[in-house]
């Protein structure tokens, strides 16, 4: 047996799958009063109604809710990238964990859970599609069903980095549509719309945008991290 250690900096910890204190103390989990359509963590106090922020009060969003589990900033920043670029794949397991527990106020039974899809080119680069990953980790720990191949992408489109946000929108209208081997799964449901990292909300609308125009009854989306404004 090995002994548990800090997921994040690597430090002996008492609890398996956890977080040292520093590390705790440095990953900001987006908790308490939190948009309803982002999940950007809001001042104030939770009263039980939906809140915006700036963005989601300005930008076209054609889905329904939306969470992050945690704000791309300081650990969870470093986690992230960890996950994604490197080969930490034993970081999927608490991910999608708090991922879970982030997105249960917007959970609906039934819904088809569903990962943003990344271009073949890219798949080839990165070996694997983090987005498929924590999709298929949240449907198995939410007990909803998953379609990891619902959504494609019809061309590869330039790197969103380094884009101002209206540049983001176009360049990805259009380039995301409904798998037509799947559409049959899709009439009818609710889905949720599963990625890492949320910047404008572009790569959502997208794919929100290609889930309504093939049949879903509605969509919600969950990122395991919101990048925030001022973060
Ligand atoms: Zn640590
Ligand atoms: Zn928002």
């Amino acid at each position: 047996m090995f002994p548990p250690r800090c997921i994040a900096c690597g430090d002996l910890v008492s609890t398996d799958f956890g977080l040292c204190a520093a590390c705790w103390r440095d990953t900001p989990f987006a908790t308490g009063l939190v948009c309803d359509k982002c999940g950007v963590p809001l001042p104030g106090e939770d009263e039980g109604r939906a809140e915006f922020c700036d963005d989601c009060l300005t930008l076209a969003r054609p889905w329904k809710r939306g969470r992050a589990a945690l704000v791309y900033n300081g650990a969870a920043r470093r986690m992230v990238l960890a996950f994604k670029h490197g080969d930490r794949l034993d970081l999927l397991r608490p991910l999608a964990g708090w991922m879970n527990r982030a997105a249960a106020p917007i959970l609906e039974p039934g819904m088809l859970v569903v990962p943003v899809p990344l271009h073949r080119l890219r798949l080839l680069k990165r070996r694997y599609n983090q987005s498929v990953l924590l999709a298929a980790a949240l449907a198995r720990a939410a007990a909803l069903d998953h379609a990891p191949d619902l959504l494609l992408r019809t061309r590869a489109t330039a790197s969103q980095e380094g884009l101002h946000r209206d540049d983001r929108f176009a360049n990805l209208a259009g380039a995301v549509r409904v798998n037509p081997r799947r559409e049959a799964v899709l009439a009818g449901r609710a889905v949720l719309l599963v990625d890492d990292v949320m910047t404008s909300g572009a790569t959502f609308a997208a794919c929100a945008d290609a889930c309504l125009a093939a049949g879903a009854k509605n969509v919600s989306v969950l990122a395991l991290a919101r990048v925030a404004k001022d973060a």
